[in-house]
C-alpha cells in the first residue's frame, strides 16, 4: 500500500507500523455474529476500577468544563508520598507509554542510540523509531534459560556504547510475563554509565513483588540516571482513563515537562488515580484474584500440552509449538480473544490475561474443545 506523503515524513515514521492492540469484544461481535464475549488480550484487571475510583469518577463528571490542573499537584503529591520521594520527582503521564515517548522525545536524536531487548515490550521499538534514533536490541535469553525469552542484561549492557543514551527495560516484561531479580538488576545499574539513562518500566510491580521482582523506586537516590515508569491501567483497573507516571532525579523530571503536554491528565483520569491510590482493598482483592487465576492458567495450559513460560504479570504466554492463526481464529469464534504476538516474531504464542474464576475456565475449556477438534 503506497502512501503518496510517505517521502515527507520523518525518517523514523517512515518504516512505522501502527501499533495493534487487542481486539475489542465489540468488534468481534460485530465481525464474527458471536455474543458474551471475553477479552483476556490487553492485561486490563478482570476486576475493572475499585470503588474508591470510580466513586471520584463519578465526583469530577461535573468539573469537565475545566480544564484540569496541569502540573497535577494533588495526584503528584500523593504519587511522591507513597514512593518517599520529593514532587518534583513525578512526571505525570496520559498513561505510562505518553511517559515512555516523553522520555524518548526527550533523549534520543538521529545521532543516538537506544538499548533493549528482543522481546521488549512492543512499545519501546515504535518510541525508538519515531523519534528517528538507533536502535540496538539485544539477544533476549534462549528457550532453555530459567527465564526463556526474557531480557539478557550482559547482552544488553554490552551494546552500550559512547552513543547510547537509553536504556529500556520492562520488569516483568511484556509479552514474555519474564523478570529480573534483585541482585542481577543491582549489578546492571551499577554497571552502566551515569550518562545513560536507564528506565526501569515496571507496569506490572503489583503483581510482581511477591514474585520477588524489586521496587527499583529504592535505587532512585543512588543513581540519578534511573527512571522508573508506573501505571495504573494494570493492577489498579483504570486502562481506558490512561494515567502513568515516571519517577526520576528532579533534573530529568524537569526535562520530561519541557516536552510533556501540559494537559495531558484529564479531570477525571487525575481524580480517579488518586482515589484508587487508597484503595487497598481492591488492591487486595486484585491481587488475590490474579494470584488463583495465574496458577490456575498454568495448571490448564500445561494440562493440554503447552508450554507456558513463568509468569510475574496478570498474563501468560503460552507456546503451542505451531503457528497459532487457526487456533486463535476458532478461540475467536467461540467468543475468546486473546492476543497473538506475530508483532514481536513469536508466531506460535498467544499471550493470554488472567481473568476472573469463570474467564480462566471458559477460556480453558474453549482451548481443549478447539484443540480436541484438531485445530
Ligand atoms: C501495559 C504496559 C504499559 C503501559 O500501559 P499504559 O496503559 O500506557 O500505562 C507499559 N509498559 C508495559 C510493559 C506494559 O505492559
Amino acid at each position: 500500500m503506497s502512501n503518496r506523503f510517505l517521502h515527507l515524513a520523518a525518517p523514523g515514521v517512515r518504516g512505522l507500523a501502527p501499533y495493534v492492540p487487542g481486539k475489542p469484544p465489540e468488534q468481534l461481535e460485530r465481525e464474527l455474529g458471536v455474543r458474551d464475549s471475553i477479552k483476556l488480550a490487553s492485561n486490563e484487571n478482570p476486576l475493572g476500577p475499585g470503588p474508591r475510583a470510580l466513586a471520584a469518577l463519578a465526583a469530577a463528571a461535573p468539573g469537565v468544563g475545566m480544564y484540569p490542573d496541569g502540573s497535577g499537584h494533588e495526584l503528584r503529591s500523593r504519587i511522591a508520598a507513597r514512593h518517599a520521594v520529593g514532587t518534583e520527582q513525578v512526571t505525570l503521564g496520559n498513561g505510562s507509554n505518553d511517559v515512555l515517548v516523553l522520555i524518548t522525545e526527550t533523549f534520543l536524536t538521529p545521532e543516538h542510540e537506544a538499548v533493549y531487548s528482543q522481546y521488549g515490550f512492543a512499545v519501546y521499538p515504535l518510541a525508538v523509531q519515531a523519534a528517528s534514533a538507533v536502535a540496538r536490541v539485544a539477544a533476549a535469553n534462549p528457550a532453555g534459560h530459567p527465564m526463556p525469552l526474557g531480557h539478557d542484561l550482559a547482552a544488553m549492557r554490552a551494546l552500550i556504547g559512547p552513543r547510547t543514551r537509553l536504556v529500556l527495560i520492562a520488569n516483568p516484561n511484556n509479552p514474555t510475563g519474564t523478570w529480573l531479580g534483585e541482585a542481577e538488576l543491582l549489578g546492571f545499574l551499577q554497571s552502566v554509565p551515569a550518562d545513560v539513562i536507564i528506565v526501569l518500566d515496571e507496569a506490572y510491580h503489583d503483581y510482581a513483588l511477591e514474585h520477588g521482582c524489586p521496587d527499583a523506586t529504592k535505587w532512585l537516590a543512588r543513581f540519578p540516571n534511573l527512571v522508573v515508569a508506573r501505571t495504573f491501567s494494570k493492577a489498579y483497573g483504570l486502562a481506558g482513563l490512561r494515567v502513568g507516571y515516571a519517577l526520576s532525579h528532579p533534573d530529568v523530571a524537569d526535562l520530561l515537562n519541557r516536552v510533556r503536554q501540559p494537559f495531558n491528565v484529564s479531570v477525571p483520569g487525575l481524580a480517579a488515580a488518586s482515589a484508587a491510590l487508597d484503595d487497598t482493598a481492591h488492591l487486595q482483592a486484585t491481587l488475590e484474584v490474579n494470584r488463583a487465576g495465574l496458577a490456575r492458567l498454568h495448571t490448564g495450559l500445561t494440562a493440554l500440552g503447552l508450554g507456558v513460560l513463568p509468569s510475574a504479570g496478570n498474563f501468560v504466554l503460552c507456546d503451542f509449538g505451531r503457528p497459532i492463526g487457526p487456533i486463535n481464529q476458532a478461540l475467536l469464534r467461540r467468543g475468546v480473544i486473546v492476543r497473538p504476538v506475530g508483532n514481536y516474531a513469536l508466531p506460535n504464542h498467544l499471550r493470554i490475561t488472567v481473568g476472573t474464576p469463570a474467564q480462566n475456565e471458559r477460556l480453558l475449556t474453549s482451548l481443549a474443545a478447539v484443540l480436541a477438534e484438531g485445530v
